[in-house]
């Protein structure tokens, strides 16, 4: 993409109101747009980072055999009805509306009920088991503080995923398999030596829920660990595990962290409260076993920008970042624009993503946007390199800058 193409601008301020440094950041470079306080526009750079976030996900949950899909924004009051869950009382962040009619819905916060209901349509044998199904979903919460930008949304994308199974054993195992998976998404992401799976409340079935708290100074929660991450308990349960698992208190230590996942096994309770059966092999009635498991996508896009940046800006791991690299042109005569529009051409031919700023700008605000918006490489092309087959690389991580030949930054890039 050519950076003349692009219609954000970016800038040296974010909005006065905005206190979160991930927002502060992905406003400046033009990554997001502020509509109201826990409430933002994805603009096209975010929307790169978000997809490829979602595709890191998408890849290992349709490893583990899960199928995607898209279920609705607007959910029916009934199904909420069947357990405690449309009273305000019990879920205090809904979002609620009524058709011209009158009728009350929903602007679902979660697809738990929504989808059991809908596979009652789908599943009636041991022949139909397991289902596992996932989506991406903007979840509407009504959220009492959004003090942390895209980390906490009143709007936000969450992928959610439910599984379906005739027995605790096929359900446990699935429920495993989603740990290896969710372990291997954060690994990818970056984020894998800071990410623990914690024990939290919340489990149905199991005593505990298991949460995966990413380690970050902005993170809204505390998790108690011991020095080689082994053991990470929730604050709220700590006393509860400490005791239970027989730890010694003394041995964690509290860490601030953000949740960027949270896995529930609910065994039957869901089933037998929303009456989903199905047959076994002698057409006796049995119980369903429900798994369910979310990822924060738009929240691990904010502990992302808040752990990797510097005082110049993001700096975005190649897995996510918008583009790999940028290809800064520094000049207007014919052979520094040749060298610069092969270079792109050839980059692009790789299959390697490049933001190619061909803006007629100071060197220096160039360079300013480029490490603002966190691009991971650069490659700089001038009169000053225009003999001989040289060019100026800078990785933005460790600023280290090297001459290359087109040969070696290929090679290098393509690693
Ligand atoms: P929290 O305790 O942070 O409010 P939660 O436990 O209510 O989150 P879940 O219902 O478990 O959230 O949702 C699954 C995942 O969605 C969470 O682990 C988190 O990563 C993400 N998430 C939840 N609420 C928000 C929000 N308001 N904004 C952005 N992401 C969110
Ligand atoms: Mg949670």
């Amino acid at each position: 993409m050519k950076y003349s193409q692009l219609f954000t601008k970016t800038s040296k301020t974010a909005p006065a109101d905005e206190v979160a440094k991930n927002a502060q950041l992905l406003i400046r470079a033009g990554f997001v747009y502020k509509e109201m306080a826990g409430v933002y526009a994805y603009l096209p750079l975010g929307l790169r980072v978000l997809e490829n976030i979602k595709q890191i996900v998408r890849e290992e949950m349709n490893a583990i055999n899960s199928s995607e899909l898209i279920m609705t924004a607007l959910q029916r009051k009934e199904v909420w009805e069947k357990t405690t869950r449309w009273s305000d009382d019990v879920v205090d962040v809904w979002f609620k509306t009524r058709l011209k009619d009158d009728t009350e819905l929903g602007l679902g916060w979660s697809h738990e009920e929504p989808i059991v209901e809908m596979l009652k349509q789908y599943i009636h044998s041991y022949r139909d088991l397991p289902v596992s199904l996932y989506q991406f979903q903007t979840k509407m919460r009504n959220e009492l503080r959004a003090k942390s930008g895209i980390m906490r949304g009143r709007e936000f994308v969450m992928k959610d995923m439910y599984s379906f199974h005739a027995t605790k054993e096929d359900l446990d195992n699935y429920y495993q398999s989603v740990i290896d998976a969710y372990n291997r998404v954060f690994e990818r992401l970056g984020l894998g030596e800071d990410t623990v799976v914690t024990f939290a409340s919340g489990g149905a079935f199991t005593k505990f829920s298991h949460e995966f708290q990413t380690i970050c100074e902005a993170g809204e929660d505390v998790v108690y660990i011991n020095h080689d991450k082994s053991v990470a308990i929730n604050e709220e349960v700590v006393d509860e595990a400490v005791a239970e698992l027989g730890i010694n208190r003394e041995d964690l230590q509290p860490v601030k962290t953000a949740e960027v996942g949270n896995i529930f096994n609910f065994g039957t309770q869901k089933t037998d409260e929303m009456d989903l059966y199905y047959s076994d092999s002698d057409g006796n009635q049995q119980s369903l076993y429900i798994g369910s498991y979310g990822i924060g996508i738009t929240r691990l896009m904010g502990v992302i920008a808040e752990k990797m940046s510097d005082d110049k800006g993001l700096v975005w791991p190649d897995a996510v970042a918008p583009f790999r690299v940028s290809l800064i042109r520094i000049g207007e005569s014919e052979a520094v624009v040749e060298k610069a529009d092969t270079m792109y051409q050839r980059l692009t031919d790789q299959g390697i993503t490049v933001i190619y700023d061909d803006r007629a700008e100071r060197p220096g605000a160039k360079f300013a946007d480029a490490e603002l918006m966190g691009i991971p490489h650069r490659v700089t092309i001038s009169e000053r390199l225009l003999d001989g087959d040289r060019y100026e690389y800078t990785h933005r991580a460790s600023g280290q800058t090297d001459i290359l030949t087109a040969e070696e930054l290929l090679d290098r890039l393509s690693q």
